[in-house]
């Protein structure tokens, strides 16, 4: 018991910029220093990087079904010809 209070006293509090909520700078924290557990998390941290993964997954699927719509399109020529 009196390891766990000790430990929990042992870290700086800090406040994260991104929420302002206090949280405690553990050394083996990952993400920033000014940041809380939560808002160092990729996901969550930055939802417009999330959203713009989804555009380039839409963009790089649209462009290959038009590839693949070529393709058939080429092979229904070359028949007809
Ligand atoms: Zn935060």
């Amino acid at each position: 018991m009196r390891c766990i209070i000790f430990s929990s006293m042992a870290f700086p509090i800090k406040v994260c910029v991104v929420c302002s909520e206090e949280f405690e700078l553990k050394p083996d924290k990952p993400g920033f220093a000014n940041r809380c557990p939560a808002c160092s998390a990729p996901e969550q941290a930055d939802p417009k990087t999330k959203q713009g993964m989804d555009a380039d997954e839409r963009k790089s699927l649209a462009e290959a079904n038009e590839a693949r719509r070529r393709a058939m399109r080429d092979l229904l020529y070359r028949k007809d010809s």
